[in-house]
């Protein structure tokens, strides 16, 4: 038998961070703790690696991104867990989990046991090989999930920079746009490939969509949109040459950026706990379906109060706040009510910047005015403002917008809304 603790973090990304320092706030005491993660490094700020870590100049680079600076707080290195009493247990995989025992077993055989688990196993990319496309492990075909992924991206892109060559990315999500942005930056001419009609679909309108896309040509971004992969061309030394696409177009590529969405990593638990939507189900504490287990962040599928709904939330937002009460439900499950969470997501490439709240369903109604650089949106659904969406605008701005999604007020008259505009959420 190996090590046992009190309570164990399953998983070492930005969820498992935040868990660490409510813990800490909470006064637990040294040597309860333990984090597992297969990462090599501490818990950091996952959203840097699209950001500032590509930027050609300034760079971002650890330690500056550990959690929990995103949201203005400590810094946590090696050194705050050690001083904490905080096993951290680095480049370790854990490969069986047994509910029943309360044990985990790692791939190097070692056996932990636990009495509360918090798993925090986030989620991986989707490979092009589910796609049925062979080759994605090509030296310059990047993926974008670890700093393990990022650092080969700041290669890959140096590399590409040097040839003055061209790069293709697959997929017109949040990958996809950010690292495009990114590429751009560094003075490399994009062609971004996607089977939608636009950027983003799953969030923006075509209204919306049009902004961004109208924004990324004028920098150097071309969109090649309704179409998908359907092979590389490869050199002798295995390297991608070209993408062929399934319209049959050709385009050559010295490097190639894939972001074609994420799966929960669920695997150590698959029969063991309910699984839903992909994601394991927890309760409003965050518990999943045994008791001395709990879920949060990207892998968790949760009960969303405010909308009365099961939902799976891929944000650092939710990684953070579903983290800290989860460790809330553990330490007080008395005093803690139902996570009462509202959808938060936000962007920023170039000088541009948006943040969304609530819900994207029903009529949506467009306000501002594009060119100026400063435009949003409300959407309306069974008469109710449900969502919120701004694009430049300030802190103030932000927050009136977050109030308004959370109240969901009653809307008589849309083309009034669609006058007022903005304020109508900053006279709310
Ligand atoms: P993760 O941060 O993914 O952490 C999971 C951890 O579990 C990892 O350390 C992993 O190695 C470990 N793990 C998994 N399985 C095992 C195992 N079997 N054994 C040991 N360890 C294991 N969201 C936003 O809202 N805004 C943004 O701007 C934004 N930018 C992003 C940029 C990038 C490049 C990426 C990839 C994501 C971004 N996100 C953003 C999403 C956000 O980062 C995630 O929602 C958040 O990281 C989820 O936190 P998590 O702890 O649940 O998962
Ligand atoms: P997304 O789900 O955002 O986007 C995936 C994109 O790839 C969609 O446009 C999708 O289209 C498209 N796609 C799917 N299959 C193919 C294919 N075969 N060829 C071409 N395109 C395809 O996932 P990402 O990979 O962009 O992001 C991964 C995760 O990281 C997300 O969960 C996101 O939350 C997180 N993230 C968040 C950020 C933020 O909040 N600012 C920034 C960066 C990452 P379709 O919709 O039709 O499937």
């Amino acid at each position: 038998m190996g090590r046992s603790f009190r309570v164990v973090i399953l998983g070492g990304g930005t969820a498992a961070g935040y868990a660490a320092l409510e813990f800490v706030k909470n006064d637990i005491n040294p040597g309860e703790l333990c984090i597992i993660s297969e990462e090599s490094v501490a818990p950091y700020e996952r959203p840097a690696l699209s950001k500032g870590f590509l930027l050609p100049e300034g760079s971002a680079r650890l330690p500056s991104f550990h959690t929990c600076v995103g949201s203005g707080q400590e810094r946590q290195l090696p050194k705050w867990y050690k001083d904490h009493g905080i096993e951290l247990i680095l480049d370790t995989r854990v490969v069986a989990a047994d509910v029943k025992n309360r044990t985990l077993r790692t791939a190097s055989q070692e056996t932990i046991a636990y009495k509360i688990l918090i798993i925090a196993t986030g989620a991986r990319v989707l490979r092009l090989e589910e796609f049925g496309i062979k080759g994605s492990l090509a030296p310059n075909i990047c993926y974008l999930r670890s700093i393990q992924d990022a650092e080969k991206l700041v290669q890959a892109t140096a590399a590409c920079k040097s040839v003055g060559g061209k790069a293709v990315v697959i997929g017109g999500g949040y990958i996809g746009m950010e690292c495009a942005a990114a590429l751009v930056s560094n003075r490399i001419p994009v062609t971004m490939v996607f089977p939608e009609s636009h950027c983003m679909a799953r969030l923006f309108t075509p209204e919306i969509a049009a902004f961004y896309e109208d924004y990324y040509q004028k920098r150097g971004v071309t969109f090649n949109k309704g179409t998908v992969l359907s092979s590389f061309e490869r050199n002798k030394e295995g390297k991608v040459e070209a993408v062929v696409l399934k319209d049959g177009s050709r385009l050559s590529a010295d490097l190639v950026v894939v972001g074609v969405g994420i799966r929960p990593n669920v695997s150590l638990f698959e029969g063991q706990l309910t699984l839903e939507k992909g994601g394991i189900k927890v309760n409003g504490k965050m518990q999943t379906s045994n008791s001395s287990v709990y879920a949060v962040g990207d892998v968790a599928a949760f009960p969303l109060k405010m909308y009365g709904d099961m939902r799976k939330l891929e944000h650092v937002d939710h990684a953070r706040k579903s983290a800290a009460h989860a460790v809330q439900a553990v330490l007080h499950p008395e005093k803690t009510a139902d996570y009462d969470y509202m959808p938060y997501f936000y962007s920023r490439v170039f000088t541009l910047s948006w943040q969304f709240f609530g819900d994207n369903v029903g009529a949506c109604i467009l306000f501002g005015v594009q060119r100026t650089g400063k435009f949003g949106a409300y959407w309306v659904n069974k008469g109710r403002l449900v969502g919120t969406f701004l694009e430049g605008g300030s802190k103030d701005e932000y927050a009136a917008l977050a109030r308004v999604a959370r109240d969901r007020p009653e809307v008589a008259d849309i083309d009034l809304l669609a006058t007022q505009g903005l304020e109508f959420a900053v006279n709310h």
